[in-house]
């Protein structure tokens, strides 16, 4: 007879068993993991670790853990302060967990006297972030298996809090935490409070988390009979200083982001995990404005394995302005420090160190944290007890407590923690607050994403960006905000053209980066692949709005029908709306359009919008309301329909105008136009690429 599955295992099972113990484990101590999966290795998932979240959480003693689905850092950070609050607040023994690192399947057997919480962002349209893809796939499948339970309620042992972070200029607003609240209380499991909902497009995330938290903890207590004690600082991490050691020893980290590049022999895969350091193959200023500079740029990934079709994204890897980098060490008492080697360490097994060790403070803070962002009331309120003063720690306490005055002081003077730290304290130095602090309450700095504006079948070894340095003045305010990356974009374009001011505005970046790994003009790469795509049949129309950096998508995709047209297909109409502020100023790529025209021909149709050149503010929706009847007609024949740029206002906008455009044209009443849209994007015709 054959041998079923079960026996197999129990097999196995005995095997490992006899092994271990003729060996008296030291095998296994030997690959310094117990948990070492052999099957999942064979199976090619990742391993190194256990994905077995209940053997994690029984191993560690743990009762609490904090899932995570981040796509760009702001549900991690919650997801730590709540592990950080449920300790501190209400002695819970807790661990945070990114999503991408755990199996599902046994959450049937998840303890009942413990709670698992998910924290869970939602991006672009409604869909999970990256590491919440497989979670997101299993919790919502159409018959979701569990390991034991074969039960109709398979998790009524689960015990849940939520929330999500969304933005509610998006037509899926919060739909991550919404779609897996349902599916999770469909299978039985208990959610404790409300699941709560940030909103990123009202500006108000941190505000709506801290409202939201605390009834949670209320009901949490209660539910779990906890008791809320005086919270006291416990660091995560144990930072050791390492005087002995020479910064420049070849195990030290000075910013390289991984063990591969630490060795100077990077090599792919390149992803989320693991740049490219990629040549930058040319570089140009495409305003004429005087005040403002737009930057294209050509990313060579030729020797790289790395590939892209139109549409997809480039994440660009910042490193934080030498200015900035200063001003942080300064305002805590490091500068003299900065390059004394730091090994770090989690105090607890489950404390993931968001950066390599052993590296230095310079190292750290200016590769690793996002230093410049705005800065969290909860986490200034954190710092109120290691101010240099009593006086300082009072209005420090006063900030974090007094949501208004923290709104005049802190966030409408748009200052970053550095800022804050030496305004508060007149250049005293904050020399008591920990290190672990700053590494547990600042995020890790993010990869920023580029809609990629060349076209693979032009272009297949370059990428190339257009992006809008961001220099926000506000009045009022004491700094100018210098946006991280694309003021670092810049500096490279000014390098490489040997400018005799290579830094602009003194902001001074590590330009040769860790090393001077990055030496010549490379900037740290990998790209995101994207939905947001051609039709495969260039026959068909498309219709494109993309005002200002929008448009960047789109000159990939103008250029791939030039392109097509050139070779002898046929194009369909490929009609495209821009929009900016002045012919003379800010009219991106002016000159090509009327080379892909060459090209085109009639199939090529250009409306422009400015806004500022005529008594009469014109945008985009202004042109498309001109020729509505043409839209309708090439909706007709199926055009695809795209839109680029930013989301808060002018994507919302243009998606309520087509729908208006559709009743009106057809005569039909509003809320079958807004259905037509719905279902268009449904369907894909509909498509978003939005910031
Ligand atoms: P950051 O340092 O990240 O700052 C960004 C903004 O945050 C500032 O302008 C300011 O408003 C605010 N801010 C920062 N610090 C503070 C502070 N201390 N106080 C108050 N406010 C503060 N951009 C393009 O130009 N072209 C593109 O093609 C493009 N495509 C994108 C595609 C996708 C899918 C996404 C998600 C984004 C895209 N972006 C694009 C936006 C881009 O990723 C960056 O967000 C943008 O370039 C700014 O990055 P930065 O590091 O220079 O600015």
């Amino acid at each position: 007879a054959q041998l079923d599955t079960l026996d197999v295992v129990v097999l196995v099972a005995l095997l490992l068993g006899t092994v271990a113990y003729f060996t008296k484990g030291t095998y296994w101590a030997v690959h310094n993991d117990p948990y070492g999966n052999s099957l999942a290795q064979a199976n090619g998932i990742r391993t190194g670790k256990s994905r077995n979240i209940i053997e994690k959480m029984e191993e560690s003693g743990k009762n609490c853990v904090v899932f995570y689905g981040s796509q760009t850092g702001t549900a991690e950070d919650y997801a730590s302060r709540l592990a950080k609050e449920g300790q501190s607040r209400f002695g819970l023994k807790t661990m945070v967990a990114d999503l991408e690192d755990y199996d599902y399947e046994n959450l049937d057997t998840f303890p009942e006297d413990k709670v698992a919480f998910f924290i869970l962002a939602t991006y672009g349209e409604g869909e999970p972030t990256d590491n919440a893809v497989d979670f997101y796939e299993f919790i919502n499948g159409e018959e979701v298996s569990f390991s034991e339970s074969t039960d109709e309620n398979p998790l009524n042992n689960l015990k849940y809090v939520a929330f999500g972070l969304g933005n509610n200029t998006y037509e899926h607003y919060n739909s991550m935490v919404r779609n897996v609240n349902a599916a999770l209380e469909k299978l039985g499991a208990t959610r404790i409070g409300t699941a709560g909902e940030g909103d990123d497009g009202a500006g108000t995330m941190e505000e709506d988390f801290l409202a939201w938290k605390e009834p949670m903890w209320v009901a949490l207590s209660s539910a779990m009979g906890l008791e809320e004690r005086e919270a006291v600082y416990e660091p995560v991490f144990d930072v050791v200083e390492e005087p002995d050691m020479d910064p420049n020893e070849d195990t030290v980290y000075l910013g390289e982001p991984n063990k591969n590049h630490l060795e100077g022999t990077s090599k792919g895969p390149y992803n989320a995990h693991n740049p490219y350091v990629a040549p930058i193959a040319e570089s140009k200023e495409i305003f004429t404005a005087k005040d403002r500079n737009c930057l294209h740029m050509e990313i060579d990934i030729s020797s790289s394995n790395l590939s892209y079709t139109t549409g997809d994204h480039v994440a660009v890897w910042p490193t934080n302005a030498g200015k900035e980098v200063d001003r942080f060490l300064s305002a805590v008492g490091l500068d003299s420090k900065r390059h004394m080697v730091i090994s770090v360490k989690g105090l607890d097994p489950t404390a993931k160190v968001p950066f390599p060790s052993p590296t230095t403070y310079d190292a750290v803070v200016r590769y690793h944290m996002e230093i410049c962002a705005p800065i969290s009331r909860q986490f200034l309120a954190s710092l109120a007890p290691f101010a240099p003063t009593e006086e300082i720690k009072a209005e420090m306490a006063k900030l974090g407590d007094d949501k208004d005055y923290f709104q005049e002081n802190v966030t409408n003077r748009n200052l970053n923690i550095a800022q804050l730290l030496q305004t508060m304290s007149k250049g005293q130095a904050w020399s008591k607050v920990p290190f672990s602090m700053f590494i547990e309450g600042l995020h890790k700095i993010q990869p920023r994403y580029y809609s990629i504006s060349s076209s693979s079948h032009v272009q297949k070894d370059k990428v190339s960006i257009t992006a809008v340095v961001e220099s926000i003045e506000r009045p009022g305010a004491p700094y100018v905000v210098k946006g991280v990356t694309t003021n670092y974009l810049l500096a490279l374009k000014q390098k490489q053209h040997g400018d005799p001011d290579p830094d602009p505005h003194g902001l001074n970046y590590a330009l040769s980066g860790p090393r001077n790994k990055y030496d010549g003009v490379h900037v740290p790469v990998h790209i995101r692949h994207s939905n947001f795509k051609l039709p495969s049949d260039p026959s068909k129309p498309i219709i494109m709005v993309g005002p200002g950096t929008g448009v960047a998508p789109f000159r990939g995709f103008v250029q791939e029908r030039a392109a097509l047209a050139r070779e002898g297909h046929k194009v369909g109409k490929t009609l495209l709306f821009f929009g900016c502020r002045r012919k003379s100023e800010d009219f991106l790529y002016q000159s090509e359009w009327e080379q892909y025209k060459k090209d085109l021909g009639d199939s090529f149709d250009l409306k422009v919008a400015f806004s500022r050149d005529g008594p009469q503010k014109v945008y985009v929706q202004d042109k498309m309301k001109e020729v509505a009847s043409e839209i309708d007609e090439l909706l007709k024949q199926k055009a695809y329909f795209y839109v680029c740029g930013d989301a808060a206002n002018m994507a919302r906008d243009v998606n309520s105008l087509l729908g208006d455009i559709i009743s009106q044209q057809r005569g039909i009443p509003a809320s079958k136009g807004e259905e037509i849209v719905k279902a268009m994007r449904a369907s894909n015709q509909y498509q978003e690429d939005v910031w």
